[in-house]
């Protein structure tokens, strides 16, 4: 009977080194290690050696499995210091412009947020170790889907995912202490900051497509909207549809 039950475990949660075990969560040791390790560096040398100073921004960053919400192909370069492709013609930011438009919108884990574009749900897990409430809102079904069964299987409870238009944010579930767009449209929408708690902050990147844009900082003050220019960017659009 014992072996029997060891044999099970050993089915169940047995991964071959060779075969891998692409996204189940239940990797070999060795290869999780070396995962971790890869993440490990990435914040030291992407995110703390640069200007990323918030250390629950680091920690988040630290934690979230970002090989786990990419696709199977581009799997090894997970933690490189650039974006990569999601599919669907979309891509996933570099960890850097992720751990920067977390640290800007300064969350202290009491906050209701709202991401703008789910895409893979990288953004949104590292959102989820920040805030306490997470909504995330993807115009393409066939991402929006696989991001939220992927945030499922990662054991993320603090997210809630939605088909559709960013652009009219998510009137039922405002206001939102912090709202992350992660695609650029040509304008600040207004309907974003109407969805702002006093005292919030909107993150997002504004600009012509396939162009260089500005990471804009709007934060809803007692005197008014206050705009800060963060840095230069490119992200792929904010569409109108999904086949825009
Ligand atoms: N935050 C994502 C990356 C986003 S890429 C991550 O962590 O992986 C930008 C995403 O915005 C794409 O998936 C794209 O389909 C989506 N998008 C584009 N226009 C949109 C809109 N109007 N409303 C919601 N999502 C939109």
């Amino acid at each position: 009977m014992e072996r029997a039950l060891a044999l099970v475990v050993l089915f169940v949660s047995g991964c071959g080194v060779a075969i891998g075990c692409g996204g189940n969560g239940k990797e070999d040791p060795a290869r999780a290690t070396a995962w971790e390790e890869a993440r490990a560096r990435m914040v030291r040398e992407q995110l703390a050696g640069r200007d990323i100073t918030d250390d629950r921004v680091l920690d988040a960053m630290a934690r979230v499995p970002r090989h786990e919400l990419v696709p199977e192909y581009v799997r090894a370069e997970a933690y490189r210091d650039g974006p990569l492709p999601i599919g669907e013609g979309q891509t996933i930011s570099q960890p850097y412009i992720v751990a920067a438009m977390s640290q800007a919108v300064a969350l202290d884990g009491s906050e209701r947020v709202l991401e703008v574009g789910t895409g893979s749900g990288y953004q949104a897990a590292v959102l989820a170790h920040l805030a306490r409430e997470v909504y995330t809102i993807e115009l393409e079904p066939t991402l929006a889907a696989r991001a939220k069964a992927d945030l499922e299987r990662l054991g993320y409870t603090n997210v809630e995912t939605r088909t559709g238009d960013g652009y009219a944010g998510w009137p039922e579930a405002a206001p939102f202490d912090a709202i992350v767009v992660t695609a650029a449209p040509d304008h600040v929408p207004d309907a974003l900051v109407d969805q702002l708690a006093p005292g919030g902050r909107l993150v997002i990147p504004v600009g012509p497509r396939n162009s260089v844009q500005h990471l804009l900082l709007i934060e809803k003050t007692a005197d008014g909207v206050v705009r800060k220019n963060l840095m230069p960017v490119t992200f792929v659009p904010l569409r109108r549809d999904p086949d825009d």
